[in-house]
């Protein structure tokens, strides 16, 4: 709570502490940083620079709903779309203006083979020695239930310590959907080429993003078509809700052509979401979505099922009380196991 980067470490092997005590804890520290990403940004700034080596907030949020709190970023995108590179140029425009990156690379598919991690690019190009920016690297058979499960507790705690955090995942149908309910802001990394747009349709992806980056602009015409395309089929595809026109930009990860305008991307979509009220929104969604994983990872579709259903579940998590938070979702732990135990 007090942005310590030394901390960090700590904080994530306890999540992955499986031994009751600890997931007791575990469950504390992120109904805190919960808690904590509501209250007063001057309290902090405060807190943080009575430290050394604590990171003071780089800039005042501007006032608004949750303004302490880091913005939560998702990149998805095919294999080789180019993400790492991009994400690797995103944290270099970032850190020159001085904020600090905390990054959880997912890999949803079964890909372990081929020795390097995603996301292990960037942190070698970030250099270990930059203090500014941290990698969590998570593997796919580290990953026992949904991917909120296994990445919103570390989202929680990046977001506690740094300015920015970005989720880099491989988009493989699914998991748009998936990583979409984790961040406030998803950029799909869109690679240059024929046909991949219609794939993006048939899949489904386009509904999900929120800001789209056709990668590899260097390349001339295809980048250039690709982006007609995309945006071609977004004025077919439904508008977004809360009024926010999907910007589709072309970027260049190699050249950094580009990269100023997605980062203004990004800070306008939060903009947005801070003026529309639907910050709050994204968030309960990740906290649902974190939730519903847990316990299914936890007691099953059968224990799910002891409560009405996942459906049933759901709408008892919309309608928490205001901050109930993470204990919310033990209570709903505890029904169960009484369920469970009932002969029926
Ligand atoms: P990822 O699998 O989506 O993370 O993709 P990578 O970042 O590993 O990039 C895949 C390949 O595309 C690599 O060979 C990169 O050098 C290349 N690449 C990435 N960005 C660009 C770009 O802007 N222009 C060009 N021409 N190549 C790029």
């Amino acid at each position: 709570m007090r942005r310590d980067r030394d901390a960090v470490p700590d904080a994530l092997n306890l999540l992955d502490d499986r031994r009751p005590a600890q997931r007791e804890a575990a469950l504390q520290l992120l109904a805190i940083l919960e808690r904590s990403s509501r209250t007063d940004p001057t309290m902090n700034l405060a807190a943080a620079s009575e430290h050394s080596g604590r990171f003071p907030r780089s800039e005042p949020k501007a006032s608004g709903e949750l303004h302490q709190d880091a913005p939560r970023i998702g990149l998805t995108g095919a294999p080789g779309a180019g993400k790492s590179t991009l994400l690797d140029a995103l944290v270099r425009a970032l850190r020159a203006r001085g904020e600090t990156i905390g990054i959880v690379a997912v890999d949803p598919s079964s890909r372990v083979s081929g020795g390097a991690l995603l996301g292990d690019r960037a942190r070698v190009r970030a250099g270990a020695s930059d203090r500014g920016v941290f990698l969590r690297s998570m593997a796919a058979r580290e990953r026992l239930g949904g991917l909120a499960d296994a990445t919103w507790p570390s989202i929680a705690v990046l977001a506690a310590v740094f300015d920015r955090v970005f989720v880099e995942t491989v988009g493989v149908g699914q998991s748009e959907a998936e990583v979409a309910d984790l961040v406030d802001t998803l950029v799909l990394v869109a690679q240059p080429g024929a046909g991949d747009v219609l794939q993006f349709m048939k899949a489904g992806i386009l509904e999900h993003p929120d800001v789209f980056a056709v990668n590899k602009a260097d390349l001339g015409a295809t980048a250039e078509r690709t982006a007609s395309e995309l945006q071609a089929a977004l004025a077919m595809a439904a508008h977004d809700a809360s009024g926010w026109q999907r910007p589709v930009l072309l970027v260049s990860a190699r050249d950094g052509s580009g990269v100023a305008e997605l980062v203004a991307a990004l800070d306008a979509h939060r903009a947005h979401l801070v003026a529309c009220g639907a910050l709050a929104a994204r968030r309960q969604r990740a906290r649902i979505a974190f939730v519903l994983d847990a316990l299914e990872r936890r007691y099953g579709a059968f224990g799910i099922e002891r409560l009405g259903g996942r459906d049933a579940v759901h709408a008892r998590l919309l309608a928490e009380p205001e901050g109930a938070g993470a204990a919310f979702g033990l209570g709903l732990a505890r029904e169960i196991e009484a369920a469970l135990r009932k002969p029926s």
